[in-house]
């Protein structure tokens, strides 16, 4: 087995150089998914848009996710988002001669147990009623669904409408259609924090200067967290590693993206699958993971053996013993000392996802990894985002911690950011993702455990 470099790192050349203009109507932080659909919304809406990247567009969780687009087990405030979101996908897909692979192949979770079946079913009694497509079936219709398939599963949820694209393709094509429009995007530039006057946002201080701007968007997934501290504002967002091994070419089995317990996984467009496993996370604990260990209790205590702790993140990571938590604009902040955050892949994982997979399809025969990689999911204590204005720093609207579902999600949360930042229509419900909820006494409500 190799182990190949991801194909978006520091090593790819740089698409978008600087330098960045001295003045915009907006400025947005952070060159993955949720900042680029922003750019592109803001852009369009005729705003002069800066989007700043410290690394490479897409070099973070927006190249290295499963590519799934699913609706199917989202919270029930985010369902009509999915919606939304699905029907912009196409509209983009449309809009570039980039094959970003959008496909409508449906999304499968399998059941081993009846409690599982009533997970789904409860899910689905609330999901309903907002229009969605999922269907439960029994096993012989999962049979029929994914034939040759082995193991004991009693049944499934599949909502056929569900797509899936190429991310490492997607989102640079999406930044594509960003400049089209009129963003201007610089990568390699790291934004060292805001540039406040008389308690307002004025602009952002860049490794390459300032930038007037009354209005700020943080994306910075991750990082937004470190980004927040460091101009005193808190936010319980942690980072979870999450591994992808990447087959060779092999035969179809199935068009979408399936998942049970133990195992997930999806065509690629290069005629692989994309295996993972959605309930193997690690977490490097630092600083942050003590401090943010009152909000994240609902969340353990609903699976204790959920998370595998490790005891240091390497250096420079987000929540690194050794990174800094403040510094002043005029010094290197931690943001331009990890371009990209490119965490190694576990190998054991990547072994025991290929013995997986080949004893789910053994017709198959033995399954070959030709790639494996990782990503640090920005995770938030109730599995959904933070989509909110910053009422502590006029001016700053934050979209964050989507909690390993934001690709999917992205084109509708970019359009509602560019919507928060200039004064537009929402168009959603917001209650659910505002900042506040984490200080002002609110009790914790965790996202669908499906
Ligand atoms: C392995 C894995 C599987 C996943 N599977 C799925 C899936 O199937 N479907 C799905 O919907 N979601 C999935 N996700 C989650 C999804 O990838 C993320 O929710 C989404 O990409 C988040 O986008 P983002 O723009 O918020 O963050 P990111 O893509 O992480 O982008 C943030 C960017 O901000 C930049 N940045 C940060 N701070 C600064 C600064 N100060 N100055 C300049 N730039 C800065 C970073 O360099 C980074 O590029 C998965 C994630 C992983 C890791």
């Amino acid at each position: 087995m190799t182990y190949v470099p991801f194909p978006i790192s520091e090593a790819t050349a740089i698409t978008f150089a600087g330098p960045p203009p001295s003045e915009a109507d907006v400025v947005v932080i952070g060159g993955g998914v949720i900042g680029v659909c922003t750019a592109l919304f803001l852009a369009e809406a005729g705003k002069r848009v800066v989007l700043l990247e410290k690394g490479r567009i897409a070099g973070e969780q927006s190249s290295r996710n499963w590519g799934w687009i699913r609706q199917q087990g989202r919270d029930p405030d985010e369902i009509a988002m999915l919606t939304e979101a699905k029907k912009i996908w196409r509209d983009l897909a449309a809009r570039t001669n980039v094959d970003i692979g959008l496909t409508q192949g449906g999304t499968t979770y399998l059941a081993h147990s009846e409690d599982e079946m009533e997970r789904y079913r409860t899910w689905l009694s609330i999901a309903q009623g907002q229009g969605v497509d999922s269907q439960m079936l029994n096993a012989a219709q999962i049979s029929e669904l994914i034939p040759n398939i082995q193991g004991a599963h009693v049944g499934g949820i599949h909502t056929p409408s569900d797509m899936r694209a190429e991310p490492w393709v997607a989102v640079p094509a999406l930044a594509g259609i960003a400049a089209r429009a009129g963003a201007k995007i610089v990568e390699n530039c790291a934004v060292r924090s805001l540039d406040m006057v008389a308690g307002r946002v004025a602009g952002v201080v860049t490794e390459a200067g300032t930038i007037k701007a009354s209005e700020v968007v943080l994306a910075g997934g991750a990082w937004s967290s470190l980004f927040l501290r460091n101009m005193g504002v808190a936010l319980p967002q942690l980072s979870i590693r999450a591994t992808v091994a990447a087959t060779q070419p092999l035969p179809v089995v199935q068009m979408g993206g399936v998942a049970d317990k133990n195992l997930a996984f999806r065509p690629r467009a290069d005629g692989g699958y994309s295996l993972a496993a959605g309930r193997f996370i690690e977490m490097f604990v630092g600083p942050d993971a003590f401090r943010s260990l009152p909000n994240y209790m609902s969340q353990l205590l609903s699976d204790p053996f959920g998370v595998r702790f490790k005891p240091f993140a390497p250096k420079g990571y987000p929540d690194a013993w050794g990174t800094p938590r403040s510094w002043s604009p005029d010094q290197a902040s931690p943001f331009e000392a990890m371009r990209v955050l490119n965490p190694e892949p576990n190998k054991k994982k990547v072994a025991d996802l290929a013995v997986r997979f080949e004893a789910m399809f053994p017709h198959l025969g033995p399954v070959q990894i030709k790639s494996a990689w990782a990503g640090m999911i920005d995770t938030m204590p109730d599995i959904v985002p933070v989509m909110d204005r910053v009422a502590a720093l006029p001016g700053l609207t934050v979209g964050t911690g989507f909690s390993g579902h934001g690709f999917g999600i992205g084109p509708a949360a970019g359009r509602i950011l560019a919507a928060l930042a200039t004064g537009g229509e929402v168009g959603h419900d917001l209650n659910r993702f505002r900042l506040g909820r984490f200080s002002d006494g609110s009790a914790m409500r965790l996202g669908p455990a499906i």
